[in-house]
Parts: C-alpha cells; structure tokens; sequence
C-alpha cells in the first residue's frame, strides 16, 4: 500500500514531528504526484504561500526520508526524485528519452515480488522494500528509428532529463 497524506501526517503526529503549514504543503505535493523533484516542490509550495524557504524544504524532505515515509530515486545517477513509499516499486526507463513509468502495485506483480524477497530471506536479508528498474527503449524511441544507447551517447542525454 502506498502511503496517503493523510496516514502520512498520522505517522508523523505519532512521533511528535512538529508540521508547520510549509511542512504540509511538501507532504501534500509529494502524495499528489508519483514523481517529484525538489524544484518542482519548491516551485509548488512557492505559489501557494507566495514565498519559500529552500534549506527548510531539503530538511523536510530529510526528515520524510530518515522516517521511511518516502524515497529518493535517481534514475539516471544524477537528478534526485523523490517518491512516497509503497511496498514496492517497479520502474521502467527508456535510455533514450528518459521517460520513466511507474508499474502500479497489482496482484499480478505479488508473485514475482515473492520470489525476490525469498532470494533476500535464504540470503539472510529481511526486505522490508523492493526497488526494480528496468533499462531500455521505449516504442516512440524505437518507431523514431533512434540508434541504441552507447555509454557514450547515454552520457550526454542524461541532461535531457
Ligand atoms: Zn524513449
Ligand atoms: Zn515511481
């Protein structure tokens, strides 16, 4: 299950977070939206309150990291996105276009995830969280002719993203 807002802001009361109206505001953008980068938060919280406080919203996003209630990602090893916590997560991403989809949690999906936490139990790893991102090219990439990824050309569109 991913986390709402609200359970959010419960787990936080219980533990006597103190939740300003700025504080509330980043957790309500980061449950709206599945991916979400720091400026793009700052820029939400900014045309709400009119003005915004940028190391408060980096300690906020600290505090939701340190209390597991959400995650950072960088899916291409450089831009930080920042995503609320599910019991999964399951991402696949073109090299190409740095589009990124997000595979919603499904009973489908429960088999597979089963598996892999019984390869981290007879490894000695109780997983309590599974990230699994897949790498490749998309249909538009492919239709659009585009050449596969070298490492090379995978550097230089990374600032794409
Ligand atoms: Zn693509
Ligand atoms: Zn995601």
């Amino acid at each position: 299950m991913t986390l709402t807002y609200e359970k959010m802001v419960q787990a936080l009361k219980r533990k006597g977070v103190r939740l300003t109206g700025a504080r509330l505001s980043i957790i309500k953008v980061i449950t709206r939206k599945q991916h979400v980068s720091a400026s793009a938060i700052i820029k939400e919280v900014e045309s709400e309150f009119g003005t915004v406080n940028v190391m408060s919203v980096y300690n906020t996003l600290d505090m939701l990291l340190n209390e597991h209630l959400i995650f950072a990602n960088t899916f291409n090893g450089k831009h930080i996105i920042y995503e609320v916590l599910g019991d999964s997560s399951i991402h696949l991403k073109c090299d190409l276009c740095a589009k990124v989809v997000h595979i919603p949690e499904s009973e489908e999906q429960k088999n597979l995830l089963d598996e892999i936490k019984t390869i981290c139990t007879s490894n000695n790893l109780t997983s309590n969280h599974l990230k699994i991102e897949a790498h490749g090219m998309c249909d538009t990439c492919k239709k659009e002719g585009k050449p596969q990824v070298d490492m090379t050309r995978e550097n230089k569109i990374v600032d794409k993203f």
